[in-house]
């Protein structure tokens, strides 16, 4: 059994229960992982009220040398840790790879942030009143990570990584089916020299365990990534103790492909953004209009590189796409499938489960391309989290940029086009929180990253986050 890590020690659960994690490649039990109750998540709360003191009044290049000396020793371990999160998750392990190795950039982009004197405040000379004016920033004390299954490594770095670096400290609780690789980082960071109770590691229910968090007092902050319908159970937990919130939430990123696009590179940038960790991703393209003059074309490209995608288990190395994550994930993308055909929809490429060899017990559906979907059916208007792409045909650009904003998501867009005038309409026009142009949908550790609408509050990526894990706070130097 793999232990919890609160107070940099090895814990289970007081009252010995389990929960079991297992592979969804094969339906096999993986290992189990402690079932934490409310009482066991107030004391890693408690650990982590603890260690604040000493963590927030250290110099700040002085907590970076830590992180970065526990990013080092991550890196020295991205095998092993891969190997755990494709058997929790079923992703790729050349894509379980280079999340071990983001969550180990995600460290070094904050630790050197902070080393490098980046938070900084304003100053402002105030004659009139013979004082000088200051903001500082300071850290808040216990934050809380929620963390989806999706990409269990990264997600925990853009909540942690930030947190920790500013002086705050962290009580993380992953999803219930992805424990493992999370807390394996945890036992390495306190391997690397982490001090006892900065970071605190709790699996077991949200409805407990991240409940808890929500609500406790002591927990000034919560970082959450998830489903839109929890992320809003989030904010109402959060709002009786004005607990400061960023909400990472669904998408239903739009990609319009003009009649003036390099319709190959569109083909290709779409494929990878629709297919990559099996369409279960916030950012994947989820939704493709494309203009009539290029339609038959791109269609032609994009269901021939859906055909071609190497479906099967992560471990194996030669597979470009795993199994999606859970049984319950596919029967709701299967059931997406069946309303846009039911409705006229023509299925271009997969709309089944694979069958053959080591496909009977995980949990496998074939890279899908639909066109001819009504605009009333459900993938349209509901996030489909999963490996299927409803292609529509539009007249002009000015319907797909209609047909863009048709959603209550505001996470992502991308547009491919020749003409920066219509770059320029998509990045003014589209309400969402990303636009790229004539590129793949990947998020940039560099520039922010959160959604508009009902995508999210609150940005993880770039220096923003900095803000959202610190109290500002207003002086003023007057004369005596
Ligand atoms: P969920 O909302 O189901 O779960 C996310 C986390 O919240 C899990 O740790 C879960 O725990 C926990 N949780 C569940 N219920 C509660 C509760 N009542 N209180 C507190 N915590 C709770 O999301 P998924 O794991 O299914 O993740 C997929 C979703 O995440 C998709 O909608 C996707 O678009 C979104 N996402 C958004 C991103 C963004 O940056 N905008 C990035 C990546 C994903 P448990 O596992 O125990 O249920």
């Amino acid at each position: 059994m793999a232990l919890m890590i609160i107070n940099g020690q090895p814990v289970a659960a007081a009252s010995g229960e389990t929960m079991e994690v297992r592979n969804p490649a094969t339906n096999q039990v993986v290992d189990t992982v402690p079932k934490a109750s409310a009482e066991d998540t107030r004391k890693a709360i408690e650990a982590a009220a603890a260690a604040f003191p000493k963590w927030s009044s250290m110099p700040a290049h002085e907590r970076a040398s830590i992180l970065l000396k526990t990013a080092a020793h991550v890196r020295d371990h991205l095998k092993e840790v891969a190997e755990l999160l494709t058997a929790e998750q079923g992703k790729p392990i050349r894509d379980s790879h280079i999340e071990a190795d983001r969550f180990a950039a995600g460290i070094e982009q904050y630790a050197g942030l902070v080393a490098g004197g980046h938070l900084k405040g304003e100053q402002m000379s105030l004659p009139q009143y013979k004082a000088m004016g200051l903001v500082v920033r300071r850290p808040m004390g216990v934050t809380g990570a929620i963390i989806p299954w999706n990409f269990p490594l990264t997600l925990f770095a853009n909540k942690m990584a930030p947190a920790l670096a500013v002086g705050n400290t962290v009580v993380a609780k992953p999803a219930s089916t992805t424990p493992l690789a999370t807390l394996k980082l945890a036992e390495l960071m306190y391997e690397a020299g982490l001090p006892e109770g900065v970071l605190n590691v709790v699996t077991g229910p949200g409805a407990v365990v991240g409940e808890e968090l929500i609500r406790h007092p002591l927990v000034r902050k919560i970082g959450f990534t998830g489903e839109t319908v929890t992320g809003q159970r989030v904010m109402a937990s959060a709002a009786p103790e004005i607990k400061r919130v960023t909400l990472e939430l669904g998408g239903s990123d739009p990609a319009i492909v003009c009649d003036d696009a390099d319709v190959e590179l569109a083909a290709k940038s779409i494929a990878i953004g629709r297919f990559f960790n099996c369409g279960q991703a916030c950012l994947a393209v989820k939704r493709v209009y494309v203009q009539e003059p290029v339609a038959e074309e791109f269609i032609e490209k994009i269901t021939s590189r859906a055909q071609r995608l190497k479906v099967g288990p992560g471990s194996d190395p030669q597979s470009q796409m795993g199994p999606m994550h859970t049984e319950g994930g596919r029967a709701g993308i299967e059931a997406q499938l069946k309303d846009a055909v039911d409705r006229g929809g023509k299925v271009l490429a997969g709309g089944k489960r694979p069958t053959g060899d080591g496909f009977d017990k995980g949990w496998f559906f074939e890279p899908t391309v639909i066109t001819d979907v009504p605009a009333d059916a459900r993938v349209w208007k509901e996030e489909t989290f999963g490996p299927l792409l409803p292609i529509m045909v539009v007249k002009d650009f000015e319907e797909a940029l209609q047909r863009a904003n048709e959603s209550e998501y505001g996470l992502g867009s991308s547009i491919f086009t020749r003409d920066f005038g219509k770059a320029q309409r998509a990045i003014d026009e589209i309400q969402a929180g990303y636009t790229w142009v004539n590129s793949i949908q990947v998020a940039y550790d560099e520039l922010p990253f959160g959604g508009w609408k009902h995508s999210g509050y609150g940005k993880e990526h770039g220096t923003d986050v900095l803000d959202y894990y610190t109290e500002e706070k207003s002086v003023i130097l007057a004369g005596v």
